[in-house]
């Protein structure tokens, strides 16, 4: 699901030249520099986009927003919330378009939902699906809705990609809450934990 692109700023290189100017603008030249996009690596991780809207970050013919999303179209730290810890008490970051908040926390189980995409009279002809959900619910106000909980996003986050993403920009603080064993053994030269007597 997670994977490298070259780096458009440097195509690849890791390298970008700038130019600098001496003797007053007389004498110009070009000089490597690292690329600060890729950190020097030549590649960049892409944040894949969302499979519940396939990227427009809209629902259906009302344009409703995508929750799985938040709309915008790409993965964000919902979908990077791995399955295990899709449970109540888990917090997570998204913007709440009531109050401004940017934090929002899981408040049910998963649980299936029957949703009808067409209406013909017959109910056997009609077309369902069923899809897995989550309540959802603002740290900062009242603001709770419901999440489509997509099978193909919520996949255990490779522990060498985790800085990568949070320097996109995803908060991935609920890996470090404490009941997740995925990060555990991250921190070089932390003690090994005591048990309390
Ligand atoms: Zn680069
Ligand atoms: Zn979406
Ligand atoms: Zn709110």
């Amino acid at each position: 699901m997670l994977h490298k692109t070259a780096c458009e700023s440097c195509a690849g290189s890791g390298i970008r030249m700038i130019e600098t100017s001496s003797l007053l603008g007389l004498l110009k030249k070009q000089v490597p520099i690292t690329c600060e996009d890729c950190n020097g690596k030549g590649e960049v991780l892409e944040i894949p986009r969302c499979e519940t809207c396939g990227g427009r970050g809209l629902l259906g013919n009302e344009n409703e927003i995508c929750r799985t999303c938040n709309g915008t179209g790409h993965l964000d730290s919902f979908a990077l919330i791995p399955l295990e810890l899709v449970q109540p008490g888990t917090t997570f970051a998204r913007h709440c378009d009531r109050c401004k908040n940017d934090q929002f926390e899981i408040v049910s189980l998963k649980e299936q939902h029957r949703i009808t995409r067409t209406w013909e009279a017959e109910e056997e002809l009609r077309k369902v699906d069923i899809i897995d959900r989550v309540k959802v619910k603002c740290t900062g106000c009242s603001n709770t809705y419901y999440i489509t909980v997509d099978p193909r996003h919520h996949l255990p986050v490779p522990v060498e990609l985790i800085a990568e993403l949070e320097n996109q920009g995803l908060n991935l603080s609920f890996l470090y809450a404490g009941r997740s064993p995925l990060i555990r053994g991250l921190e070089p030269g932390a003690p090994p934990a005591q048990p309390t007597a």
